[in-house]
């Protein structure tokens, strides 16, 4: 698994990591199995929310014994996300991950709340050691620039945004915006949140034959796809062992120009939409 660094400012991460949304939907004692195995294989980068229901439950029997190997990072919901909220979300979230701190902790999307309260609310977790960076979720360039002027320079870790091969808003404005300013890009639902091309599409068949060239699959073909850029991670999630190995096996893929151009133009980015698209 290659890692690389989290922004101008963060450790070096997985370049795969674990998304966790539904996780406790299904059999749990699978779901485990799953992030343990994604764990071994390097995904060390887990993601999570408190409005994920009982991910966090999971996560926190998955990780036993290996918290110190982990980029762990969980979110806030934007109506807890007051000066007092956010520091009582923050530590709701360490008790049922049963851990002392998370390595990164998220404002899940813009809410009501003023961002001077969220923002001073994350710095004081980071003074006492409970979160050791922060981050935003579903942020265009703009809400990006209005954080930064609330934070100031090198304190925001990443942005997480939805982008797969069937779009790609994010490579308009937010890439750019967060390559400048040191930002890592987090990808969520690579896989368009199971909305994968279908192997018999036109985008499908160029995956298929890209992923046969390098003994792959379409999945680890989009990942490497999509992690092309120095400053871009992916946290696919996954409820099965074998689905967990599939993924953390992209970790490892580089796809040449002339293969991403091929993506480039079955999966065509399309004109900027007016606002940013989220899930
Ligand atoms: P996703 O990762 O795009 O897709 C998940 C789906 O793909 C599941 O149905 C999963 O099936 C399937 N899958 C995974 N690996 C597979 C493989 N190797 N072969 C075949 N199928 C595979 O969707 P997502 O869960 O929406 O996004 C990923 C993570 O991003 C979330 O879990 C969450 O942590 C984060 N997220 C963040 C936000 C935000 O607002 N910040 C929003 C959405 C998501 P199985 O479960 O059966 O393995």
């Amino acid at each position: 698994m290659r890692t690389k660094k989290f922004g101008h400012h963060g450790p070096n991460v997985s370049v795969i990591g674990q998304g966790t949304w539904y996780l406790d939907r299904g059999d749990r004692k699978a779901a485990v199995a799953a992030l343990r195995r994604g764990i071994e294989l390097g995904m060390t980068h887990i993601d999570t929310a408190e409005m994920y229901g009982d991910a966090e439950l999971v996560i926190a029997d998955a990780i036993q014994g290996r918290r110190d190997e982990l980029f762990l990072v969980s979110k806030v919901l934007p109506s807890n996300a007051s000066r007092r909220g956010t520091i009582t979300a923050c530590e709701r979230s360490l008790k049922r991950l049963k851990t002392d701190h998370l390595d990164c902790y998220l404002l899940h999307w813009r809410g009501s709340y003023p961002l001077e309260d969220t923002v001073a609310a994350f710095e004081e977790l980071v003074a006492s050691g409970k979160i050791r960076s922060w981050g935003v979720s579903n942020f265009d360039a703009d809400d990006l620039g209005e954080i930064l002027e609330v934070s100031g320079k090198g304190r925001i870790a990443c942005n997480q945004v939805l982008y797969h091969l069937q779009e790609r808003a994010i490579e308009h404005a937010v890439i750019p915006w967060c390559e400048k300013h040191g930002v890592a890009v987090v990808a969520y639902s690579p896989f368009g949140h199971n909305d994968f091309p279908s192997p018999r599409s036109k985008g499908g068949e160029v995956l298929q034959k890209i992923a046969e060239a390098h003994n792959a699959t379409p999945r680890q073909v989009a990942l490497a796809f999509l992690t092309r850029a120095a400053s871009v991670f992916s946290i696919p999630k996954a409820s099965s062992t074998e689905h967990a190995a599939e993924n953390a096996a992209a970790g490892d893929l580089v796809l040449s120009a002339s293969e991403i151009e091929a993506l480039d133009k079955a999966f065509p980015r399309g004109p900027k939409p007016r606002s940013l698209p989220m899930l």
